[in-house]
């Protein structure tokens, strides 16, 4: 088969080396620490007091980009490595699957020394049709050097292949799938607050009374404020109050509200305030101090919520 005419400008990469990228610190037992504690290795044979060595396999650690992408030290290659595998996306091989990580080792690495690798693009296939897909296999060598005054002397290298390629199957693009109807979040309820949701589905607001002092609270609690009695029960509200304060959420916007979103502090003919949503209103003619009526509505089949509208003329006692 002829090779692509676009693997023609990419062939003559092959040999090609890249600039010095160096470790953003040098040898340090610290790091051998924490790498052997992360690894699950023993630190102890790396970690000899005046002979600290790092673990043949922290080799491409030590001149790691760190936490943040494509952050490599002062004086490191602005070049791209991996150009060839950049090119060959673009010429519709959008995917990759390691296929050789090889370490070698010339030497050990000693506590205080200053690496750096320099990338040689080592080798392209020719187009190779596997089961994952059609394209070529891309070999990298990494040197990796120690900072000598006497002069650098590598430490390692390390070989790492890819098989960059257009997928046999084409990649499946997972189908929108309908979103899911978002549904109110349910009321955590307890033995306190039952009452209250029972209530809502009989239709009733209710408003949890001390027994002992008659003082109306709510949201509900075990205990009364007033006399600290734990005895209680429930009045049946009228549902009529007034807005004391409100709130129009515009953002962030959360499933399934609807937005804005107008959530009112109710003030009970009774005197006790509780926060609900006002219904049937524009957000900007809310004002404070209006009536409000309560009604009970349903959601998701079997959630029922207090929900207030403002009351009508004609409904004003
Ligand atoms: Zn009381």
């Amino acid at each position: 088969m002829d090779e692509q005419a676009w693997m023609q400008d990419i062939r003559p990469l092959v040999g090609k080396e890249y600039g010095r990228v160096y470790a953003w610190d040098k040898v340090n037992a610290p790091m051998i620490r924490q790498w052997c504690e992360v690894m699950g290795v023993d630190d102890k044979p790396y970690l000899v007091e005046g002979a600290v060595i790092a673990p043949p396999a922290m080799l491409q650690v030590w001149c790691m980009e760190g936490f943040t992408q494509n952050n490599y030290p002062p004086g490191s290659t602005q070049e791209n490595p991996y150009e060839a595998l950049k090119l060959m996306e673009a010429q519709g091989l959008p995917s990759v699957v390691a296929v050789n990580s090889e370490l070698t080792f010339d030497r050990d690495v000693r506590e205080g020394e200053k690496l750096y690798y320099t990338t040689r693009l080592d080798a392209i296939s020719p187009e190779k049709v596997t089961a994952l897909g059609t394209g070529y296999f891309v070999t990298l060598v990494m040197s990796y050097f120690s900072e000598l005054p006497q002069g650098d002397e590598q430490v390692g290298q390390l070989l790492f292949r890819v098989f960059k390629f257009r997928p046999a199957q084409p990649v499946k693009v997972a189908e929108p799938k309908p979103m899911a109807v978002a549904k109110r979040p349910p009321p955590g309820i307890s033995d306190d607050t039952r009452f209250f949701w029972e209530g809502a589905r009989a239709g009733k607001l209710l408003i949890q009374r001390c027994s002992a002092c008659q003082t109306l609270r709510h949201p509900p609690g075990p205990v009364c404020p007033s006399c600290h009695s734990f005895e209680w029960d429930a009045l049946q509200a009228s549902g009529r109050g007034k807005v004391y304060s409100f709130v129009v959420m515009h953002y962030p916007e959360v499933a399934p509200f609807e937005h804005p979103n107008l959530i009112v502090l109710v003030e009970l003919e009774e005197g006790t305030r509780l926060i609900s949503q006002l219904v049937g209103i524009p957000p900007g003619d809310v004002r404070i101090g209006q009536a409000v009526q309560v009604e009970f509505n349903t959601f998701d089949g079997d959630l029922v919520l207090p929900q207030f509208r403002l009351l009508t003329e004609g409904a004003a006692a």
